[in-house]
């Protein structure tokens, strides 16, 4: 998307299929299929409308080979540029890099697997076979999933330096042997601290293209403030070669997250920076993520619409809730928030403030937060 009005960072080209980001070309705006990959229509469906409101790149998650096998069914229906998402299992890299434009992965997952290899080795291996097949990468720094070794680093309450950190030490590695053909995101639920680390970062390698994001924003319009918090100042000091806004929509949905991308880059264009009461730290802050193929039960969706709802009469009141889609990122996703939940396919974990209370039905749990929400109002 054009940038006539702004004065971009001067970053290092990066080839993504038939698309070209950094070095002044357009702000790419992408977004990520929802729906489990496995699901082959529903992904589809997803890739057509997101694709007709015109995305550059279309990011589906694989998280096994079952996954990694739809995904390739997919390609065969798709021009469009896809990236692949890695999550834990990074060696998915070498059955799916042939058939994707980007991979990316999170250095906070990369301990999961194989845990006595070096991270070190394991880029290696990544950064190898996206050069056999043509594929840019993304190093996806994420404050909810970060590699511990680099947490205990840092006192608690500075998250943004085990990110920059991470990201850092990521690039120089990738530069050490060559491979530069990559952009990096460090996102945080927070839309001021992924601000902060985007610049800071932006600071010391200037040359590196960044993909802007605010994770799990959660939804319109709260969601959509909040990513303008972080990206019309980012824009306007022309930070940002490519990004995506992170909302939780109903998968008919789903190409929102462009619409909304390409409306900020416009409004940053036109000077709008965002008004004080978009992201207001002392009112309630509903955190939801935008779900992924690991989503374990599309009712998620409504679920985070009822807590929403729900929880309106708690609006004036500096506390957080976090509605996530599955089991496997839920809790450490969660730890940070007074109240979180995390999805399984029948029932809703709940816990507050990182201890966990109970599993509990779909159209249990409400019930349940209601109650802890008021305790907490309570004790304020
Ligand atoms: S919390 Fe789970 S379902 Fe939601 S986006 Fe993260 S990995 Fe996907």
């Amino acid at each position: 998307m054009s940038t006539a009005n702004i004065v971009r960072k001067p970053t290092r080209e990066v080839q993504i299929g038939n698309l070209k980001i950094g070095n002044g070309n357009p702000i790419a705006v992408q977004s990520m299929c929802a729906t489990p990959t496995r699901q082959i229509d529903d992904t589809l469906l997803q890739i057509r409308n997101l694709e007709q409101a015109q995305a550059d790149i279309i990011r589906i998650a694989a998280d096994n080979k079952r996954d990694a096998a739809a995904l390739i069914e997919i390609r065969q229906q798709t021009n469009a540029n896809l990236s692949v998402d890695l999550q834990e299992n990074y060696r998915l890299a070498a059955i799916l890099a042939p058939h994707v434009e980007k991979i990316r992965y999170n250095p906070g997952h990369l301990y999961h697997h194989e845990k006595s290899k070096p991270w070190q080795d394991k880029v290696k291996y990544l950064a190898d076979i996206a050069n056999q097949h043509d594929c840019a990468m993304r190093v996806g720094v994420n404050a909810g999933s970060m590699d511990p070794a680099k947490l205990d680093l840092f006192p608690k309450e500075d998250s943004i330096a085990p990110m920059l950190a991470s990201a850092l030490d990521h690039c120089e590695l990738l530069d050490s042997i060559g491979f530069t053909r990559y952009c990096v995101s460090l996102k945080d639920s927070d839309p001021r601290k992924a601000l902060d680390a985007y610049q800071r970062f932006a600071a010391e390698r200037p040359e590196i293209p960044l993909h802007l994001g605010v994770t799990e924003a959660g939804m319109p319009p709260e969601g959509v403030d909040k990513t303008r918090v972080a990206f019309l100042p980012l824009l306007a000091q022309g930070i940002g070669d490519t990004l995506r806004v992170s909302l939780t929509l109903p998968y008919a949905d789903k190409q929102q997250e462009i619409i909304v991308g390409k409306q900020i880059i416009r409004d940053a264009q036109a000077g709008m920076r965002p008004k004080d009461d978009d992201f207001d730290p002392n009112k309630l802050n509903i955190i939801s993520c935008p779900s992924c193929s690991r989503v374990e039960n599309e009712a998620f969706i409504d679920l985070a619409q009822k807590v929403k709802a729900r929880t309106q009469h708690a609006e004036q009141h500096a506390l957080s809730i976090a509605v996530m889609g599955c089991r496997v990122n839920g809790p450490g996703e969660t730890d940070d928030a007074d109240l979180g939940l995390w999805c399984g396919p029948n029932f809703v974990n709940l816990s507050r403030r990182g201890e966990k209370l109970g599993a509990f039905a779909y159209d249990e749990v409400l019930d349940k937060l209601d109650v802890e929400l008021n305790g907490l109002i309570a004790q304020q």
